[in-house]
């Protein structure tokens, strides 16, 4: 058995060619693994997604999206390009009242639809100095940290559809998948 180089799965990824998957790329529902240790492979892959997110217009993006299946994500609530946020083996620590209201995804371009969401998120991660620290958002800030907690276990917009946003988005989906079989 040979002992793994940290963070093997960011090295190994080309990252000028990296580019946001889209549903229904079977990439996109695995379960990332943690990240090894905060150093520059990371770093240099965090700029990269908030190069793809700024440039897609997103608020969110998580490493699966890439391609790079690490419990890893990056944010940017306001939009604003000095607000960037990093969240590298985040857990969600506490979720408090609700709120619904229309979600979107960079992996399901042109669809939106309701999803239920705690209107309060804790979250605990480690920044890109490697240290622990702990955040609350609420209202859309909580609702991107369930949406990109989801993407590290596998779990998709699609997932969180009920009955009439599957129909709604109907030919939306199917599209994606004539697009992605057709590539
Ligand atoms: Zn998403």
């Amino acid at each position: 058995m040979v002992r793994m180089e940290p963070n093997a799965k960011i090295r190994q990824a080309d990252l000028p060619s990296l580019e946001i998957l889209r549903y229904p790329d079977p990439r996109l529902k695995e379960v990332c693994t943690p990240v090894d240790a905060v150093d520059e492979s990371v770093r240099a892959l965090v700029e990269r997604m908030f190069e793809l997110m700024f440039a897609s217009r997103g608020v969110g993006l998580a490493a699966p999206q890439v391609g790079v299946s690490v419990r890893l994500f990056v944010a940017s609530p306001t939009f604003e390009p000095s607000d960037r946020r990093v969240y590298i083996n985040p857990r969600l620590t506490a979720l408090e009242g609700a709120q619904e209201g229309d979600e979107g995804c960079l992996s399901f371009p042109n669809i939106y639809c309701k999803v239920k969401r705690a209107n309060v998120a804790t979250i605990v991660a480690l920044g890109l100095d490697g240290a622990e620290f702990q955040e609350t958002g609420e209202g859309l800030t909580a609702r991107i940290f369930q949406h990109e907690m989801d993407h590290l276990d596998g779990r998709l917009l699609v997932d969180r559809m009920g009955t009439v946003a599957k129909l709604a988005n109907r030919r939306l989906l199917h599209s994606l998948r004539d697009q992605f079989a057709a590539r």
